[in-house]
């Protein structure tokens, strides 16, 4: 099987691996991944609305340094994001979305105080080096042998709905 190769988007080197974690009540004080106590990371993450919005939301992430991946909260970014769209455009709240990477921080706070284009925007982006799916999580329990455990099924979005 031939796999496409992911366009890249931002014009900065690719940086920190991503996963979203559909669990409110799942904080990741240790890392889903490999079990090392995380961190946080506050950054500006760079999310695409569609059909052509380009948002930058600052969110302090989970962080792994030993796998160097971001996790953030998909609750709190749909709240974040449902927030600040009721200011901006009202009818992109629901929309699909996408979280591509990170802003370089100086544009970030640059861009703040004196807005640039978006195509200006673009070339200050590091996209993930890898975004994971969504975190799925197996329900506790014990099971046999033969047994999957079953998974978690993560609630609905319940603010960034149409
Ligand atoms: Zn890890």
């Amino acid at each position: 099987m031939t796999k496409a190769k992911k366009p890249k988007f931002g014009g900065l080197i690719p940086l920190y691996k991503f996963s979203l974690n559909p669990y409110p009540d799942q904080r990741f004080s240790s890392c889903p991944f490999c079990a090392h106590k995380t961190g946080q990371r506050k950054l500006p993450l760079f999310i695409h609305i569609d059909p052509e919005y380009p948002i930058a939301l600052n969110y302090t992430c989970r962080y792994c340094k030993q796998c160097d991946l971001l996790i953030a909260h998909k609750h709190e970014i749909e709240h974040l994001l449902t927030t600040t769209f009721k200011q901006l455009n009202p009818d992109a709240i629901g929309n699909d979305y996408l979280i591509i990477g990170t802003v370089e921080k100086k544009a970030w706070r640059e861009n703040i105080q004196n807005p640039k284009e978006p195509t200006e925007m673009l070339s200050q982006i590091h996209d993930f080096k890898m975004a994971h799916a969504e975190i799925r999580m197996t329900r506790p329990g014990w099971y046999g042998p033969d047994q999957e455990p079953p998974v978690r099924k993560p609630p609905q979005s319940s603010e960034w709905v149409k």
